[in-house]
Formats: C-alpha cells, structure tokens, sequence
C-alpha cells in the first residue's frame, strides 16, 4: 500500500488553516473531483475520497489533535478511539455530517457530543480503572479589537454545549434503582483474557464490552438526557484571553468544552481569534502603523500634530523640511507582547501635494517654482537616498 498523503496536503492547506479555510479548501476539491461531473474517472475519485477522508478528520478538533501529534497513527483504527470510514464515505454523506453544523453560525457547537472521545485508562495499579468518557471540544471564533489584544480581555459568550443533565446528575439513570453493576466484568470496567505463549501464561485486559469500560449497566435511562448524561443547551462561557494575541491562533480553554456524563472528563474550549481591523492603526507583529497625512506648509514650517493611539490621542512633533516616507516611533505605543513590554507605533507621514486649481493657484505655484528653496540638490538626493536604504536595510 502506497504511503497515505498528508492532510493538509491533501487540501492544499497549511498546519494553521482555520476551520473556515478547511471547508474551503474542501468544497473546492469536492466539486472539482464529484464522480457526478467525472464519470468514470478513477483517479478523480480516488482524489475526491481523499479530500473527504482529510477534511473529515482535519475538521474534527479532537481527531485534528491527534492528527498533529501523531500523524495517519493518531487517527486511523484502534488507536484513535474511532477512526475513520474513509473509503465508504460519499459526498452526500459528508455535507450532510457537517453542514449542519456550519450552518448555525458562530459560536455554534463543533460535532456536539463524541461517542469515540474515550479518555483511555485511570492509570497504573489504581482503583479507577473504569474507562471514563470525554466530552468533546467545543471550537467558537471571538472577534477582538486592538485594544483589547493590547489588554487582554474576559468574554463571555452564550453558545450551544452538551452540560450535565440536570435530572440525573450525569448519572445517566433515572433513580438509583436504574444502574446496575455490569455482569460481564463484575463493574471493574475491563475483562482478562488469558492466552499460553513461549513466554509462558500472558495476561491481557481489555475494556468489557457490555458497559463499554465503564463497570455500569444503565437498566433504567434518564429520560430527560435519554441516558447520555448531558443535554444540549445554550450556555453562557466566560473565558479570559491573554494580551497579545494574533488572528488565526487558537487558545485552548480547559474543561469548557463539551460536559461528559458523571465520572468523565469535560472537553475544551477551543477559542479562534479573529483581529477586528482598526479604522486608523494596522497592525505589523507588535508593531502598529499610522499613515499621517500633512500639508505641505505644514511639512515645509514643522510644528505639532495629534495622532490616534491605543491609548488616546498623542502629541507629534513634526521638525520643519520633514520629507514624505519619514517614519516618526513612538516607543512602546504598539501591541503588549507577553511580559516583554509593548512593541512601538509607527507614524508614517505622508505629504499630501494638492493640484492648484483657481489662478490664484497657479500664481501661487508659480512663485514657488522660481523659489530657489524648493529646488532639489544633489545632496538633497543623496540624502533621501541614504533614508531609504536605512529604512528597508
Ligand atoms: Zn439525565
Ligand atoms: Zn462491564
């Protein structure tokens, strides 16, 4: 079997690709490669049940974790608590798996509740050995202004999540009387098989199949969760981002993900950030850039200028003969990086040069031109030229 492509590859995408460009990407190659529209065509079908399988996984935030830690491994069979069913999947099959959920707009649930999200063993020698459920990541898009980037900021958001039902507690069972002990495995969560080898007798554990690791029968279910443990609601989320932050990074929010029934583990709450564009500053890295517009007297005699920052309006001082493309910084007005201060503001000044339209104008211009102050010389040239230099050095 030849080796298995690289997700991301696959899609066309990088590692950091948002989920909106996921789909994207995937839309695109799923139209392209439909067997509909090329019929007969094998190769076009083997790329279109790649992107499908990629896409599937990629768009997944747990099994897109996996994926990244551990490569096709983390999500292919066994160890992925799930896996794929790549090659059986069709076109139909997967828009009407996901559109859903991208249909509900923002701050919707991701895949609501997995039923693959196992957290594995409690593990060594302890007397937690029942396998315990995850609830599943929860991913929501915040959109934040420069200053709050600059600040850092507390949200609170109402979205849909799976919480603890209120009925059962998580229980999963109507009333005490509704759980049992699992038969099979005596509630210890895990069966023994005992196999003869070279080595001698080996012993191995498995999960029990009848209560799926858990130990516990459900024989009377919740009828307010029917028996999952947790109900979809809308729920208000408070979660603080730190300063600094740029669009497109994810912050992983511990526990506020998707609630798992009693005795599991909640999910997280996966937090995309998105730069609300400033109307006056643009942001480079840590740096913020203002394009200040002057007039030429302005230019030509100097003086003091007001310019917008994160902070309130600051005073600029303009020197007489500032030249268009001089950059003025203002040390430490930029965006806070992680406890190492602030990066800077950048002042771009521009000279706005007017077309002289009454005669006045003209005259105006005229007399300038036969000034001998505003012809460029040789040194004014070099000058200019060594500024540039400087500046893109
Ligand atoms: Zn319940
Ligand atoms: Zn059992």
């Amino acid at each position: 079997m030849a080796a298995k492509r690289d997700y991301y590859e696959i899609l066309g995408v990088d590692k950091g690709a948002s989920d909106a460009e996921l789909k994207k990407a995937y839309r695109k190659l799923a139209i392209k490669y439909h067997p509909d529209k090329n019929p007969g065509d094998k190769e076009a079908e083997e790329k279109f049940k790649e992107a499908a399988e990629a896409y599937s996984v990629l768009s997944d935030p747990d099994k897109r974790q996996r994926y990244d830690q551990f490569g096709h491994a983390g999500v292919d069979g066994a160890a992925g608590g799930g896996g794929f069913g790549g090659a059986g999947m069709s076109f139909d099959d997967i828009f009407s798996m996901f559109g859903d959920i991208f249909n509900n707009g923002g701050g919707g649930s991701f895949g609501g509740f997995s039923s693959g999200g196992f957290g594995g063993f409690g593990g060594f020698g302890g007397s937690s050995q029942q396998r315990r459920e995850r609830g599943s990541d929860l991913r929501i898009r915040v959109k934040l202004t420069l200053k709050e980037i600059n600040s850092g900021v507390s949200k609170t958001v109402a979205i849909n999540k799976y919480v603890k039902c209120s009925e059962c507690h998580g229980s999963k069972a109507k009333d005490a009387n509704g759980v049992k002990t699992c038969d099979r495995c005596h509630g210890s969560g895990y069966v023994t098989s005992v196999q003869n080898s070279i080595f001698g007798r080996v012993q191995t554990q498995t999960p029990c199949p009848d209560c799926q690791g858990t130990g516990q029968v459900i024989t009377n279910p919740c009828p307010h969760c029917h028996g999952k443990g947790v109900v979809l609601e809308k729920a208000n989320v408070s979660f603080d981002i730190p300063a600094g932050v740029t669009g497109g990074m994810q912050i992983n929010i511990r526990g506020k993900g998707n609630a798992a029934p009693q005795g599991g583990v909640d999910g997280d709450l996966l937090v995309l950030v998105e730069e609300i564009p400033d109307e006056n500053l643009i942001r480079n890295a840590n740096d913020l850039i203002y394009n200040l517009v002057i007039s030429v007297p302005l230019a030509i005699k100097g003086g003091t200028v007001e310019v917008p920052t994160l902070d309130g309006k600051a005073k600029v001082k303009i020197e007489p003969g500032t030249q268009p493309g001089k950059v003025l910084r203002l040390r430490g007005k930029g965006i806070a990086m992680h406890g190492y201060g602030r990066g800077d503001l950048l002042v771009n000044v521009n000279v706005y040069i007017p077309t002289a339209k009454s005669s006045d104008d003209k005259s105006l211009v005229d007399r300038m031109d036969s000034a001998d102050v505003f012809k460029p010389t040789s040194e004014v040239k070099e000058n200019i030229d060594r500024d540039y230099r400087r500046r893109f050095a």
